[in-house]
């Protein structure tokens, strides 16, 4: 049709014909692959309404899942500033890497492993709690829950558990991810309000994952943590 020749036409191809095109999960923002369209790979992208690129290795068009089945579906597509890339953005239907992986980038270099983002987050998170008992800003909602005191930290304690449970019953990983990161501000208000140190928590679990036969009932499962 004439709308997608418009399309393909406003786009600046390299000297192969080729323009990068990143892929990202739609649900989640998560970036999945990038690979290469060429003007027929975006025809077809644009007319079946699932991806198609051109195989350099190969040197023909590809549509992504046309053996392995893990099609991604196209929600939108976007260039960028100086249209030399797109963007794609798609409800993937199973792994995007041929490794099985559901992100080709999987491999992180930086930060490099022990420096990734870790337990020392929480660290930072409980010094700057510890630091609002000092502050007295009106605004902070830490010193507000630490001001009105436990029943108020323990109330949104059970309310944002109740909402881990709610993410992860509804599958969506972003979510599950936000409102895990609430339930532990919560609790590092708690523990500030109590006197209890990350380190005390860390302890234990160290504690717990060292001694053999440490074990914790959790109904008719002897659960060793
Ligand atoms: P598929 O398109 O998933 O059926 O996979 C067909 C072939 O395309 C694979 O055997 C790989 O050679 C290649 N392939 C699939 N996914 C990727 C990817 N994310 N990056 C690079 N090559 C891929
Ligand atoms: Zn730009
Ligand atoms: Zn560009
Ligand atoms: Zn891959």
């Amino acid at each position: 049709s004439e709308e997608i020749t418009a399309i393909v036409r406003r786009l600046t191809y390299n000297e192969q014909g080729l323009i990068p095109t990143v892929v990202q999960e739609e649900r989640t923002d998560k970036v999945l692959m990038v690979a290469y369209m060429n003007e027929e790979s975006l025809r077809r992208t644009l007319t079946d309404g699932e991806t198609w690129f051109y195989s350099r290795s190969r040197q023909e068009l590809w549509h992504k899942g046309g053996t392995s089945g893990h099609t991604q579906q196209v929600v939108s597509i976007a260039t960028d500033c100086d249209a030399d890339t797109l963007l794609v953005r798609v409800k993937a239907d199973g792994p995007a890497c041929h490794t099985g992986a559901e992100s080709c980038f999987y491999d992180t270099l930086l930060p490099a492993d022990g420096e990734a983002e870790g337990p020392h987050v929480l660290a930072d998170l409980a010094r700057r709690i510890e630091a609002t008992r000092h502050t007295h800003s009106e605004t902070s909602y830490t010193e507000y829950l630490l001001r009105t005191g436990i029943d108020k930290i323990g109330k949104k304690i059970g309310e944002e558990s109740a909402e881990v449970i709610i993410a992860a019953k509804n599958g969506n990983k972003q979510e599950i991810v936000a409102e895990s990161a609430d339930l532990l501000y919560h609790l590092a208000v708690l523990w500030e309000d109590r006197g209890v140190t990350l380190q005390d928590v860390m302890a234990e679990l160290s504690r717990r994952s060292h001694k053999q036969g440490n074990k914790k009932e959790v109904g008719h499962l002897d659960k060793t943590f």
